[in-house]
């Protein structure tokens, strides 16, 4: 019976492990084999006098990265990794490797991303690259226990929509049939219907499709979104919901994910504290009018370059609130005594945005005003404004990158790091 490398200890009399050929070395009259499997390493030591034929023939015949199965004595020596060896009395390829690799899994050979996500199989079986995954995996639980024990309900919605939520030119276009249809962008119009459909507090975790053609290293076309939506909330509380959960998952990686982060060498992992500081927009916009040389302007959406300045001022996560109402969605909630701003916010890592989300709209003739003078026709959007007509409690949400967030956690400096297989502008295989 097979088990797992790490439970291969010292006092274990006899084992039985399969993975991979990690690496190999013959010193004449011994060989070593390093074993690797998701949870550790084994040295198997080949005495060449004293094992059997056969064992000796599959040894020498074994490539790096080919599966086998090792059966054999266990013995305690110092100064194998985890301070025992495996000695095999059957030794049995179970699937070969051909070599050369098309990437050195043992890292020793640097290669570029795009080498890296073409063979992104062989990449991930590098604990440094497998770790991202594995903290993305633990965060996507915790999200999912955070919310539930906070009493929302999971929904799905289709990603397969007639509409723009927004307008825009940011849609993929299918063949549906006879009739054109798109990938949706976001999940918006459907989490709020269901405010309409009096669930109160919904959430998904979902593929959202966006067209833009920018090929940055925070854009991907297919991203994954966390979704969130509240009644009877207002913006206060779903940044108080944001900020709270966001800490949760910088606690749940520091203490769960030690192995991880120290695969992945990150020694200065800190957990943020709540609240983050609620910047007004106008104050965010004079922040970078100091501190770029690039033209920044009231009414503008936050380029780079000041979203780099005002992040460097704020040093930590912050939220920009307050926006004006021109450049927000048309499902953004004016304030009631200044209709020009809006009751918008997006969630800051110093490098970029996270998050946005706002208390919505949730009056019919304001709603279907908004979307007019945005040059969008309302009746594009009947499906979403008819539930706006038979009780829609207030309700405020937001939406929250997973790579993004990922990507800042830990730090890596291209957002395909925190994909296993990204979709841009160039890339759509593997
Ligand atoms: P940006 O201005 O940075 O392009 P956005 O304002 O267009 O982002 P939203 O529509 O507000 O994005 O989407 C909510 C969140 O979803 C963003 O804050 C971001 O974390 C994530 N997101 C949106 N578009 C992308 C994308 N193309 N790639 C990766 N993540 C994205
Ligand atoms: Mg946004």
């Amino acid at each position: 019976m097979r088990i797992p490398i790490k439970e291969v200890t010292p006092g274990c009399e006899r084992a039985e492990v399969c993975g991979f050929v990690h690496e190999v070395r013959d010193l004449g009259g011994l060989v070593f084999l390093l074993v690797r499997d998701r949870t550790g390493i084994i040295q198997v030591t080949v005495p060449k006098k004293k094992v059997a034929e056969d064992v000796l023939c599959a040894v020498r015949d074994v490539s790096r990265e080919s599966i086998v199965r090792v059966s054999g004595t266990v013995k305690a020596i110092d100064k194998a990794p985890g301070g025992r060896e495996l000695v095999p009395e059957s030794f049995e390829i179970i699937s070969r490797a051909e070599s050369p690799l098309p990437l050195d899994v043992a890292e020793k050979v640097p290669a570029e991303l795009d080498t890296r996500l073409d063979s992104r199989f062989l990449d991930a079986r590098r604990p440094r690259v497998a770790a991202v995954f594995h903290i993305r995996s633990v965060l996507a639980r915790t999200i999912h226990e955070y919310l539930f024990s906070a009493g929302f309900v999971n929904i799905t919605t289709p990603k397969i929509v007639a509409a723009a939520t927004e307008g825009g030119t940011e849609l993929f276009p299918i063949a549906y049939f006879e009739k054109e249809a798109f990938l949706n962008q976001s999940p918006q119009l459907y989490k709020q219907m269901m405010m309409g459909a009096g669930f109160e507090k919904v959430f998904e975790i979902g593929p959202i499709f966006r067209a833009e053609e920018h090929n940055t290293t925070k854009h991907l076309n297919e991203a994954t979104s966390v979704d969130v939506e509240v009644s009877y909330a207002d913006h206060h509380h779903v940044m108080a919901l944001l900020e709270d959960l966001l800490v949760t998952l910088y606690r749940r990686v520091d203490e769960e994910c030690r192995p991880f982060l120290d695969a992945m060498e990150i020694k200065d992992f800190s957990v943020p504290s709540c609240p983050f500081p609620r910047l007004p927009y106008d104050e965010a916009i004079a922040i970078a009018q100091k501190k770029t040389d690039e033209q920044v302007t009231y009414g503008d959406d936050i380029g780079t370059a000041a979203e780099k300045a005002i992040g460097e001022e704020m040093g930590g996560h912050y939220f920009i609130v307050d926006w004006p109402t021109a450049i927000k969605p048309y499902y953004a909630m004016p304030y009631e005594d200044d209709p020009s701003i809006c009751k918008a916010f997006d969630l800051m890592h110093p490098r970029m945005e996270l998050s946005s989300g706002a208390q919505r709209v949730h009056q019919y003739d304001l709603l279907v005003r908004q979307i007019q003078s945005k040059g969008l026709n309302p009746d594009n959007f009947s499906f979403y404004l008819l539930p706006f007509r038979y009780g829609m409690p207030p309700h405020a949400g937001w939406g929250l990158g997973m790579e993004r967030l990922v990507m800042t956690m830990l730090g890596l400096s291209n957002i395909r790091e925190a994909v296993l297989f990204p979709r841009d502008r160039h890339r759509l295989v593997p």
